[in-house]
């Protein structure tokens, strides 16, 4: 069984290099945030995540949460962790003071949930959803429910679900069926939600969960969604947890991967529920809460591929297996053939990107939500809202791809289950499925981001593309000039897709969603060599500079030569099946399948 290592020096190299963290420290509630309060940070939260999380990781998938009598039992050791993990204070870090948080930044939440995911992603999931339903009450409760609820949240005590998901209604929330009748000040819910993550569990004294459900008269649609907040049990008025209410936990799901988290069908019968914000308004908060999960759920593919690379990686250096190529009458590491080569940089190189991007949206995400002029707000959020969809979509697309590969470098055993790595295949497995499936995630790029507002946001990006490109034209060295080629033709590639989706989606509209995940697969690679060629310029100048680390500084430019060489040349192929893959895609009937 592999350990886990939390990749500091990577993650401060993108923090303070590639995500602009000094800009972020100088945002209005940030004061605070000085270097050495982000490295105490990391050291001590990288040390919780392999010490404490990621013993519980493999353990925790074999033994699975278990259901009985309507309570779930979660893994031996789940709940001491998790009660640690409230203790330090972790689940506070991002929030507002005034409701018992530390304020620090998004970028700096970025490698702490990374560190949490990579370490134990079911574990990771309680303060997900947790962090969603914190961000929801914040933007659209009443001040009672404020009080009642966010201290408890922020602190981990109370734990938070989202409940959209009914059997019939999935992708589609139009056809939410959950019933709320009013009944003085509060709402009686019914209907049953099923696939509801940590919807009942051991850890916390009480689960929070926000619902989505229709009042008597609502319109049909997804205009007569209503958001309700209802609590396992009702608080008393001195915020303890009071009687319980009338939800139950009917089972939970038995599943490819993530056991330890539990997968809950709820059922709702005549539960107390309080209305969040306006009636026929739910559906529009609950995207409040989905697009801070849509982000950390990017994060998962991240975390993922990152302890898939490390375990791939220490294989490869101890299994012994075939001469070398060089000659050499002895068997050597694996480690020395080219194609294991091959797939660990794959492996690190995608890696290294998907965080670079990550969090250079996390810094955006703090500039959108902080910046003292209101035009700079609405820049970085256009930035953010167009980038949500690639950071989850792409990247978990790509950690599928990289706990895979992780496996191949195993060989045989990488297929057997006491090795580990057949267990971040199937825990990545559900990333791109939740919070909106990657053909979801395209749908949203294509249209709401891309073509209702004219590709404005994907013209102003491709222009920062360029800059890094004239800038790679100028610094003189091999490897600068094959990432300046491939990024290139790779940049074309996407700005021929954006003027293409903007001619077409209006005429039509099929072709381009035929191409839609493509693209959002095309812009995840553009938008990551973009990032690893920022990295490959900064690794360069200091190395000119003669500062720093010259060996991490070295690695980082071969690192982005072959995300160029490798990653960056699919694009134009890309292209090629966006604008003309459609025929394709659509030519036969149904019949015909
Ligand atoms: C382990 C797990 C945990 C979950 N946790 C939660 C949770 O906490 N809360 C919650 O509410 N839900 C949760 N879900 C539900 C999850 O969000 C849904 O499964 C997901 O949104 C997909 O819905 P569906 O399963 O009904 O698939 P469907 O919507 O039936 O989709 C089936 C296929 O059709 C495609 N499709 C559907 N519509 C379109 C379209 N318009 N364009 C292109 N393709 C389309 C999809 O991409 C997919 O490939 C969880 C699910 C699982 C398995």
């Amino acid at each position: 069984m592999s350990d886990y290592k939390a990749p500091i020096r990577d993650m401060q190299f993108v923090l303070n290099d590639l995500a602009g963290m000094i800009e972020v420290a100088h945002l209005p509630g940030c004061e605070d945030v000085t270097a050495d309060l982000v490295d105490q940070i990391l050291e001590q939260n990288g040390k919780f995540a392999s010490e404490v999380l990621a013993p519980l990781n493999h353990a925790g998938d074999e033994e699975g949460s278990k259901w009985a009598n309507g309570e779930v039992k979660t893994p031996r050791g789940f709940k001491e962790a998790y009660q640690q993990f409230v203790e330090g204070g972790w689940n506070a870090l991002q929030f507002p003071a005034e409701y018992g948080g530390q304020g620090l930044p998004k970028l700096l939440a970025a490698p702490v949930m990374e560190m949490w995911k990579s370490a134990n992603l079911s574990f990771s999931l309680c303060p997900l959803l947790t962090t969603g339903a914190v961000e929801a009450l914040m933007l659209c409760g009443t001040e009672q429910q404020k009080k009642v609820y966010l201290p408890k949240m922020v602190e981990g005590r109370w734990t938070g679900t989202m409940n959209l998901t009914e059997p019939q209604a999935g992708s589609d929330l139009a056809l939410v069926r959950a019933k709320a009748v009013k009944e003085g000040d509060h709402y009686l819910i019914s209907g049953q939600k099923i696939f509801i993550t940590y919807g009942e569990h051991d850890m916390a004294e009480n689960i929070v969960h926000l619902v989505l459900a229709r009042t008597a008269d609502a319109p049909e649609g997804v205009r007569g969604i209503s958001l309700f907040v209802v609590p396992k049990f009702l608080p008393n008025a001195d915020g303890t947890p009071g009687k319980r209410n009338n939800v139950q936990c009917a089972s939970i799901e038995h599943k490819l991967g993530i056991h330890a988290s539990p997968t809950a069908v709820l059922v709702y019968d005549n539960a107390t529920g309080y209305l969040v914000g306006e009636e026929n308004h739910g559906l529009g908060y609950m995207f409040i809460m989905m697009n801070a999960a849509r982000f950390a759920v990017g994060l998962e593919g991240l975390a993922i591929a990152e302890r898939a690379y490390q375990q791939a990686l220490a294989y490869a250096k101890d299994r012994v297996q075939s001469r070398d190529l060089a000659g050499g009458a002895k068997s050597v590491t694996i480690i020395h053939h080219p194609d294991v080569r091959r797939m660990l940089m794959s492996m690190k190189a995608q890696t290294e990107a998907m965080r670079a991007l990550a969090y250079v949206v996390a810094a955006m995400l703090d500039r959108a939500h902080r910046h003292k002029e209101k035009e700079e707000r609405a820049r970085a959020q256009a930035f953010v809202d167009f980038m949500i969809p690639i950071v989850k979509g792409w990247s978990t697309e790509t950690g599928i791809e990289v706990a895979s590969t992780g496996i191949q470098v195993h060989g045989g055993v990488g297929f057997i289950e006491e090795t580990g790595a057949a267990q971040h295949l199937r825990d990545a497995r559900i990333t791109t499925i939740y919070e909106g499936t990657t053909g979801i995630q395209a749908n949203d790029l294509v249209g709401r981001k891309l073509a209702r507002e004219g590709g404005a946001t994907a013209k102003e990006v491709i222009k920062a593309m360029r800059r890094v490109e004239a800038e790679l034209g100028v610094a003189k060295s091999d490897d600068l000039a094959a990432i300046r080629a491939a990024f290139s033709a790779a940049v074309t590639a996407a700005e021929e897709c954006v003027a293409w989706i903007g001619i077409n989606y209006t005429n039509d509209i099929k072709a381009v969603h035929a191409g839609a995940v493509p693209f959002l697969r095309l812009m995840g690679i553009v938008c990551g060599g973009w990032q690893m060629a920022r990295a490959a310029l900064v690794a360069q100048g200091r190395l000119a500079e003669g500062k720093g680390d010259k060996s991490f500084y070295q690695a980082k430019i071969k690192t982005a030569r072959f995300y160029a060489d490798h990653l960056l040349t699919q694009a134009p192929a890309l292209r090629n099946a966006i604008v003309h893959g459609a025929v394709g895609v659509l030519a036969l009937s149904e019949e015909q399948f």
